[in-house]
C-alpha cells in the first residue's frame, strides 16, 4: 500500500496518551497512583496531548470519584478495560454492559486487546459486538490492532491489521469519527521490552490512516496510537512521527511519573 499520496496534517488530529494498568495495581496503590496523575495534571496541564487511565474493573468507580473529587478539573479520563457483547443489563453472569460501565462515568473502553484475544480467544465477531455495544451507549472505543512476531516475520504484518479493520467497515462508515481511537499495538511489543521501531511504527500507523480514509474520508483524522513497551526514554521519537498520535501505555503507565514524561512527550504544539 502506498503512502506516498496522503500528507495529513497533524495539527488537528486529537494527541492521547492512555494508560491501561490491566491486572496490576491494588486498591490503595490504584488510589495513590490516580491521585498523584490527578494532582500533578490539574496544577500543570498539557497543552494539546489528552490522558485517560484504565484501571481494573472493580476499581472504576472509585478510581472516578479520585478523578471527579480530588482535582475538580483534572482532565484525565477514565476507561474501562472491557465490556459485555451486549449493550444493556440483562443475564450474563460475571459480565459488565456497555451502560453500566457508562453509567458510573468512564468515556471509552479498549476493545481487541491482543492480550484478550489470546487469553480469552475474542475473535472479530466478538470484537464487532462490543464495539457495536460501545457505541450504541455512547462511548468511545480504543480499538486496538496488530500483528503477532511471526506474522510480521513471514512479511504479513500489514495483511493482518489491515484485516482486522478491514472487518469492521460497517462500523467505521457509520461511526463518529470522534468516537475513535486506533491503537496499533504489534504483540511482540507489548509487555516484552522490545518496541517496533520508529520507522516501522510510523510505516504501520501512515499505511493504517491510509486505508480508513479509503473507508471513509473523514477518518484520515483518527487519532491513531501506539502500544508496546513504550517508556519515557522511546516516546519523544516515537511522538516524532507523523502518523503517531500517542501511546497506549501499559507497563510504563504504572509509575506516575513514566506516565507524565510520556504524555509530556506527546504534548506537541
Ligand atoms: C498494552 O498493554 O496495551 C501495552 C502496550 O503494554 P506495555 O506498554 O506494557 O507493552
Amino acid at each position: 500500500m502506498s503512502t506516498a499520496l496522503i500528507q495529513p496534517s497533524s495539527q488537528s488530529r486529537q494527541h492521547w496518551v492512555i494508560g491501561n494498568w490491566k491486572m496490576n495495581p491494588n486498591l490503595a496503590n490504584a488510589k495513590t497512583l490516580a491521585q498523584k496523575l490527578a494532582k500533578y495534571f490539574a496544577e500543570t496541564p498539557l497543552n494539546t496531548c489528552k490522558t485517560a487511565i484504565a484501571p481494573t474493573a472493580i476499581h472504576l468507580m472509585t478510581i472516578h470519584e479520585v478523578l471527579t473529587t480530588t482535582h475538580t478539573l483534572s482532565p484525565i479520563s477514565l476507561v474501562a478495560q472491557d465490556i459485555a457483547p451486549v449493550r444493556h443489563t440483562g443475564a450474563f453472569t460475571g459480565d459488565i454492559s456497555a451502560d453500566l460501565i457508562q453509567e458510573i462515568g468512564a468515556k471509552w473502553i479498549i476493545i481487541g486487546h491482543s492480550e484478550r484475544r489470546t487469553i480469552h480467544h475474542e475473535d472479530e465477531k466478538l470484537i464487532g459486538l462490543k464495539l457495536n455495544a460501545a457505541l450504541d451507549a455512547g462511548l468511545g472505543v480504543i480499538w486496538c490492532v496488530g500483528e503477532t512476531l511471526s506474522e510480521r516475520e513471514a512479511g504479513q504484518a500489514l495483511q493482518v491489521v489491515s484485516a482486522q479493520i478491514n472487518a469492521h467497515t460497517d462500523i467505521l462508515t457509520t461511526i463518529d469519527p470522534d468516537k475513535l481511537i486506533i491503537a496499533y499495538e504489534p504483540v511482540w511489543a507489548i509487555g516484552t521490552g522490545r518496541t517496533a521501531s520508529p520507522e516501522d511504527a510510523q510505516q504501520m500507523h501512515a499505511s493504517i490512516r491510509q486505508l480508513l480514509s479509503t473507508i471513509r474520508a473523514p477518518l484520515i483524522q483518527t487519532s491513531l496510537l501506539y502500544g508496546g513497551s513504550v517508556k519515557s526514554d522511546n516516546a519523544h521519537s516515537l511522538a516524532e512521527c507523523p502518523d503517531i498520535d500517542g501511546a497506549l501505555v501499559g507497563g510504563a503507565s504504572l509509575d506516575a511519573d513514566s506516565f507524565l514524561q510520556i504524555a509530556k512527550a506527546f504534548d506537541i504544539a
